[in-house]
């Protein structure tokens, strides 16, 4: 116990919640299988970041996130890897399938950075990823949707229009993903945020990333989350 509060001072992580599992420092003690472990080694990371030695455990055992910490802190990864490890227990995608991983992301161009990361790390399973993103065009998007996806990166907005086109549903979703809910709050996508989570099983796994940690995001945090545990990574501005 005294060990595992010692290594959470060194990695500068502040852990709330109900037993959250101590944070792990080694890509080899995360449980992966050797496909993810290759591309992680690919990548040349040598060591996970503080972020992710919690948050890897932490959403690998099930458990809902809210996670905090400042940019450049590596928070794709710690819901790609745990994400990727999720989809392979599933059964094989049919034309048409919804995702099973949903992330929200507040712009075009963070949606496309997480795309990217999600493509890099998963391209040893050949999964489908799809980014949708508003200023795209609806008809190439909804034509990739349609072919079936297990990955689905979307902004607010655009991802309901998706829905409501039926392109995609939300039937299949189990690991849902808020990135930068702050920036999404900001920008306006509350309400479209919280319907999409209204509209996924409420069995769902939820991890909320945010570089901030003001009111209207704990109030989220509280409406969609069940029991999460809480990651904060330096300072909390
Ligand atoms: P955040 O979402 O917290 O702003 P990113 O996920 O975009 O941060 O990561 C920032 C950069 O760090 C990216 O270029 C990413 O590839 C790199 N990165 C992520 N994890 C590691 C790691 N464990 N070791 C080295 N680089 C990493
Ligand atoms: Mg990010």
């Amino acid at each position: 116990e005294e060990k595992v509060r010692d290594l959470r001072r060194t990695l500068g992580v502040k852990v709330t919640g109900p037993s959250p599992p101590k944070p792990v420092t080694s890509f080899g003690h995360f449980g992966f299988d050797e496909p993810l472990l290759k591309a992680v080694r690919k990548a040349e990371y040598t060591q996970p970041t503080p972020i992710q030695a919690q948050a890897v455990p932490t959403a690998l055992s099930g458990r809902d996130i809210i996670g905090i910490a400042k940019t450049g802190s590596g928070k794709t990864a710690a819901f790609i890897w745990p994400l990727l490890m999720h989809l392979m227990d599933q059964k094989e995608l049919q034309p048409g399938d919804g995702p099973i991983g949903l992330i929200l992301a507040p712009t075009r161009e963070l949606s496309l950075q997480i795309y990217n990361e999600a493509k890099k790390f998963g391209k040893v399973y050949n999964l489908n990823v799809v980014c949708c993103y508003g200023g795209g065009s609806k008809w190439e998007q909804s034509k990739a949707l349609e072919q079936g996806a297990e990955i689905v990166v979307a902004t607010p907005g655009r991802m309901i229009d998706m829905v409501k086109m039926k392109a995609t549903n939300l039937k299949r979703v189990t690991f849902l993903v808020l990135d930068e809910a702050d920036r999404m709050f900001h920008m306006g996508f509350e309400p479209q945020v919280r319907s999409i989570c209204n509209h996924v099983r409420p069995d769902r796994q939820t991890l909320l990333f945010s570089a901030t940690f003001k009111k209207r995001i704990e109030r989220l945090a509280r409406d969609v989350l069940t029991d999460p545990v809480r990651i904060v990574q330096g300072d909390l501005n």
